[in-house]
């Protein structure tokens, strides 16, 4: 009542009556937490109590819900904090299995640089007018296969030969698809060509080896320079069937300038 409903200020002013609780018994274990299942308010309420109080704070957003929403929701909470260094523990609570919260706030804390990679960071082109494969059925057979693998690795799914490598470059391993092959790159160097129904098994043995050897062991063990050649092929060949607008970009400006009116 007196703040008018459920403010951050309300939240905070219940944390410290709670806190006040421990102090009277000389209690200092504790870690706070005001989560909420509004975003904006939790964000509100936690900074308000960093600003407030030293005590360690645990975050989460509250019954967030069911994926994929609720993981937006969680991450865009905890995220935000995390990054200006307020939160020591978090809590995704979504209404999925148990398994999935505790995977997306590993994950989480990866993407984020506060915790040591231990598994695969699969990253893959949203896929356009060039993309010569499924990049959604790829990248989702590939996330299954590296699932349960502990592999500290960048690995990208890419669906052209003509962009892909390039785009690419500062992951450990890629695949990109051309003329039905799949054209592997190890730090955008390409070392060898698969099949195209081959990618996800290629992709599994080249990081296991780069795991266990390193990416300059990979390149070493490649015939880059036939690999190159196939690629170069491939592209050239994408190249001359798309041409150089695959998206068909030239129309699209012409459009949008009539629609706008700038034409
Ligand atoms: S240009 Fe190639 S790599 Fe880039 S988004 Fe399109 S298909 Fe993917």
């Amino acid at each position: 009542e007196k703040h008018g409903g459920l403010t951050a200020a309300a939240m905070v002013e219940s944390a410290l009556q709670e806190i006040a609780y421990f102090n009277e018994v000389n209690f200092g274990a504790i870690k706070i937490s005001v989560k909420a299942s509004n975003v904006p308010l939790m964000v509100e309420a936690y900074r308000m109590l960093a600003d407030t109080v030293n005590y360690p704070l645990h975050l989460g957003v509250t019954e967030a819900g069911p994926p994929p929403a609720g993981l937006v929701k969680a991450t865009a909470g905890i995220a935000t904090l995390l990054m200006e260094g307020i939160g020591d523990t978090i809590r995704y609570s979504l209404t999925a299995d148990p398994v999935e919260e505790a995977r997306a706030g590993r994950q989480l804390l990866e993407a984020l640089g506060l915790r040591e990679r231990k598994n695969v960071d699969l990253i893959a082109c949203p896929s356009c007018g060039r993309a010569e494969i499924d990049v959604i059925d790829v990248a989702n057979r590939a996330m299954k296969a590296f699932e349960d693998k502990k592999l500290p690795l960048q690995i990208a799914v890419m669906g052209c030969v003509v962009n892909g490598p390039g785009e690419a470059r500062e992951a450990d391993l890629g695949i990109a698809a051309g003329n039905k092959r799949g054209h592997l790159f190890v730090k955008g160097r390409n070392v060898a060509v698969v099949p195209e129904d081959e990618m996800v098994d290629a992709l599994v043995e080249w990081a296991e080896f780069i795991h266990e050897h390193g990416t300059d062991a990979a390149i070493a063990r490649a015939d880059t320079a036939r690999a190159e050649r196939e690629a170069a092929r491939d592209r050239s060949q994408a190249l001359d069937e798309k041409g150089d607008d695959a998206n068909n970009a030239s129309a699209k400006i012409v459009e949008i300038r009539k629609t706008v009116g700038n034409d």
